[in-house]
């Protein structure tokens, strides 16, 4: 059995729309031993529109992993495609030599492995195909697997993402082969097996499925499926509530077990994966929410004992009660585990490369400003995790604030999050030091002191109280601001346009209870740190560039007082918060801590013509390279695409 030239004919058999890839009979990697498995996957893949955007990835491989990736892929629309004939990269390492590349069929179906509820017609396919290629093989259902049943070591691989057993039932639902009679039972009495054959169309299907050999092993041992009375069993009828009760605890028990630890291999072998350190920190939370999530399986398994000893009705009720709330209590933990599993997954997508790299800036910028500081203090770890988002804005998540999506449990790392945006157009990424000052303010203790400094500054500059009020009410944004300054320079001013300007009505809106500063004055606080930085014309340009888009500010909805001494205001802002000795940082000044003068312009400057020219920038730091990239899109020395790949590529390759 060299190449499966025989899987399109096979896959016909189906109702489905079959779509040959061209020169899929000789695509492979070498031959095939013969069929003794088909192992089932999902693609992960991000993209959750398309119907199979994975494809081009199955018949080519990723950077770690040649392809074919599959002999199949099936959309979500429930289209096959036959990818290949040869042996496919799919399996990897398996428990069973049976269910390894050169013995296993592979069919990859288009999901983000994320979202819990996949599309009825592409499940309807996948039992389809399943069905035809067990028949064809002279497989039974048994040896329809999911990748996470045959990886090895167990528990390396979490596709498909649906509950395998039922899925089998389902195959075994659409008739085909009878199945082949069980290898051992445990159960003494062999029940009657009437074979699917003898009853075509029959509502009760079901009923020979506990003599499917793969049921038996998964009741076999500790764990297993919630028991199922069997027909002709002499006291089945009798049975129905303990059963039942002892497969409700069952039930919360293994979904409990299911959100266990998470393993950085899981999430590939690839320098983009999670470091150990938020691995660890995700699980030391997890182990946080499972502790009275365990309590209350425990007391759950306790009162459906005792309800089975003695149902009365108190506490058959009080069983149910329980139920409900462990119940209750494991969906909060899955909540959590999800939002980590989406976060670390993301590094095994196509962008998980990009995403390191922006890892890499945030951790510069820690690096750089806690080796300067005036005392002795370790860099915070772990350090921030940056993940994709769709939508306008980038935000972030400090350590050790509770958060909403996390049940209320404190945030064990910074998290960093960036549009897509904004990753296409790596020139606009500011924003991440912008947002990494968001997070230093805190990590260097200055959540009280920097406000205080700002009332105390702006009062001495002979401004109102309630105007200094407003100035006091911005700065935590004008501190992200002026941060993201000093760790960029001057492209961080360009980014921050980018960003900021908008139609006067919104560039000159004032919000009463808004954090962020009118857009129209954040502009010139910028500037007025630039200069103080030693970029005296650069600042006036960019200030004659800002009153040239918005020269009537009076039109502004900011109170007249706000606006007539913005002048006064904003130098004393500027020294508030960047030229005044903190305690916490040693008794030193922002500005004696962040190094950035003409000279890291300069190199900056030379790191973005070796950006376009795709050569190695050489040793510049991490948080220079967005100020590079906009420097070489400025002065037009590439095509914005070439500029974008060679930033990655030289981020990547640190
Ligand atoms: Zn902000």
């Amino acid at each position: 059995m060299p190449y499966l030239t025989d899987l399109a004919a096979v896959a016909r058999k189906t109702s489905l729309d079959v779509i040959e890839v061209p020169g899929w009979e000789t695509r492979g990697r070498g031959e095939m031993s013969d069929v003794r498995a088909v192992v089932c996957h999902h693609t992960a893949t991000l993209n959750r529109t398309d119907d199979m955007p994975s494809l081009p990835t199955l018949i080519n491989g990723r950077s770690d992993l040649a392809g074919p990736l599959s002999h199949f892929g099936l959309s979500r629309s429930g289209k096959v495609y036959v990818v290949a004939a040869g042996r496919c990269n799919h399996a990897g390492t398996v428990q069973n030599p049976s269910w390894g590349n050169s013995h296993s069929i592979g069919i990859e179906a288009e999901a983000t492995g994320t979202d819990s509820t996949w599309p009825e017609i592409q499940m309807a396919a996948y039992a389809q195909l399943c069905r035809v290629l067990a028949d064809h093989y002279g497989l039974s259902v048994s040896a329809v697997l999911g990748h996470k049943e045959v990886a090895d070591p167990p528990g390396r691989k979490i596709d498909p993402n649906f509950d395998m057993t039922a899925f089998r039932l389902r195959v075994s639902a659409l008739g085909g082969a009878p199945a082949p009679a069980p290898v051992q039972t445990t159960v003494p009495t062999p029940p009657p097996v009437p074979s699917p054959a003898s009853t075509p169309g029959s509502a009760s299907w079901w009923s020979w499925v506990p003599s499917l050999p793969w049921f038996e092993g998964e009741t076999e041992g500790t764990g297993g499926a919630t028991p199922v009375a069997r027909r002709g069993d002499r006291r089945a009828g009798q049975d129905v509530l303990p059963l039942y009760l002892s497969g409700q605890a069952l039930n919360v028990r293994r979904h409990l077990d299911s959100l266990r630890d998470f393993r950085r291999d899981e999430f590939g072998s690839q320098p983009a994966r999670p470091s150990e350190g938020h691995v660890q920190a995700v699980n030391a939370l997890l182990a946080k929410l499972r502790r009275p999530l365990i309590t209350a399986v425990e007391r759950l398994e306790r009162a459906a004992d005792a309800a089975q000893t003695r149902p009365t009705e108190v506490r058959l009720s009080r069983a149910m009660s329980m139920k409900t709330q462990a119940h209750d209590l494991v969906r909060a933990t899955e909540r959590v585990w999800d939002f980590y599993f989406e976060l670390f997954g993301q590094r095994q997508s196509a962008f998980g490369e990009w995403l390191d790299a922006c890892d890499r800036i945030t951790l510069d910028c820690y690096q750089h400003v806690f080796m300067h500081l005036g005392v002795e203090r370790s860099i915070p770890a772990p350090p921030p995790f940056c993940y994709m988002r769709t939508g306008f804005s980038p935000a972030t998540f400090r350590r050790g604030i509770p958060l909403r999506r996390l049940g209320r449990q404190l945030n064990p790392f910074p998290l960093v999050q960036l549009p897509y945006h904004r990753m296409v157009n790596p020139w606009t990424m500011g924003a991440i030091l912008h947002e990494v000052s968001h997070n230093l303010q805190n990590e260097l203790q200055l959540e009280q002191a920097v406000p205080s400094s700002i009332g105390r500054h702006v009062r001495a500059a002979g401004v109102p109280a309630p105007v200094t009020a407003i100035w006091v009410r911005w700065n935590r944004e004008i501190f992200g601001d002026m941060v993201g300054c000093m760790l960029g320079g001057e492209a961080f001013i360009s980014s921050l346009m980018d960003v900021i300007g908008r139609s006067p009505a919104q560039s000159l809106g004032y919000s009463p209870h808004g954090v962020h500063p009118t857009p129209y004055l954040r502009l010139f606080l910028s500037c007025e740190l630039l200069r103080r930085m030693g970029f005296e014309e650069r600042a006036r340009e960019l200030r004659r560039a800002w009153t040239q888009l918005y020269p009537s500010p009076r039109g502004s909805s900011m109170p007249p007082q706000l606006l007539a001494t913005a002048d006064r205001a904003i130098p004393a802002v500027v020294d508030a918060v960047c030229y005044t000795p903190f305690p916490s940082l040693g008794g030193k000044a922002l500005r004696d801590v962040i190094f950035f003068e003409p000279r890291h312009q300069a190199m900056i400057e030379e790191a973005g013509r070796r950006l376009a020219k795709g050569i190695d920038p050489g040793v510049v730091p991490e948080r220079f390279m967005i100020g590079a990239v906009r420097s070489a899109l400025d002065r037009r020395l590439a095509e914005p695409d070439r500029l974008m790949r060679n930033f990655y590529v030289q981020l990547a390759r640190r």
